[in-house]
């Protein structure tokens, strides 16, 4: 079980929705630390990737690895505790609960049994490291576009996640903003945790991730060194060429 050297391990992932197929036989690895970029457009099945990786969908056929071990069936739940987060393309906080509250029970989540008064100091930790420090005691429906999208980093890290999957967590941030959360990735994965950024914003994708896969209606293209996918015919003929 711990001689696969990836974190995450996927193989042959096949999704249908009735008739239609989403994905399509997709491979997709991720070495720990690692910084790979999920690209494709709209409709692609990038989404519909995460959630076979995550545990909100279970894929028709294919396999999930993280870690060397098979978590293919797993709930969620069970695969959030392993260390496999992801933040939504929708912000969701918990609106009626303060920003730390936010933080705090998916924490508790996360540990189990672990007791309150860590889990109220590592929420103090993560609202820190995310920014949001000073807006512990205030409501989701007071904070910028930016900061919603920092509280939904930090709620995902409250998973402490060794694999971190951002879906298109910089959709509508002006410049300065991308630039804020991209900030932030790189802290995260200086501290050891692999991202996976599916983001249609191309220069926040080149200039994070080492590696790019290409999705293109539910079949991977190209997978490879960002500069070499970003030159892929195939890759420039999806984006251009309709
Ligand atoms: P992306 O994230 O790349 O934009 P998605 O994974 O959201 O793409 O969607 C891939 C395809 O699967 C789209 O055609 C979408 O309409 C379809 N799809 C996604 N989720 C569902 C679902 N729950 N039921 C039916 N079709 C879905
Ligand atoms: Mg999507």
């Amino acid at each position: 079980q711990t001689t696969n050297p990836l974190i995450l391990d996927a193989s042959g992932i096949v999704k249908r929705f009735g008739g239609f197929t989403a994905l399509d036989g997709v491979d997709f690895t991720v070495r720990p630390g690692e910084r790979v970029g999920l690209i494709g457009p709209n409709g692609s099945g990038k989404s519909t990737f995460v959630n076979c990786i995550t545990g909100a969908l279970v894929p028709e056929a294919g396999r999930v690895l993280f870690e060397g071990a098979d978590i293919t069936r797993l709930s969620a739940h069970r695969r959030a505790r392993m260390g496999l987060a992801r933040s939504f393309q929708i912000p969701r906080p918990f609106k009626g609960m303060t920003i730390r509250e936010n933080i705090e029970i998916p924490l508790a989540f996360a540990a189990g049994e672990t007791s309150r008064r860590k889990s109220a100091e590592r929420a103090g930790e993560i609202l820190h490291s995310v920014g949001l420090g000073p807006r512990a005691a205030d409501l989701p429906a007071s904070l910028s576009q930016v900061e919603l999208r920092r509280l939904e980093l930090g709620r995902a890290l409250a998973a402490n996640p060794r694999l971190l999957i951002a879906d298109e967590a910089m959709a509508g941030l002006s410049d300065s903003e991308v630039d804020e959360i991209l900030e932030l990735l790189v802290r995260l994965n200086g501290e050891g945790i692999a991202v996976i950024l599916i983001e249609h914003i191309m220069r926040a994708v080149t200039g994070f991730c080492e590696r790019i896969v290409v999705l293109v209606a539910g079949k991977k293209i190209a997978d490879g060194a960002a500069a070499e996918v970003m030159r892929h015919p195939d890759v420039e003929r999806a984006y251009l060429g309709q």
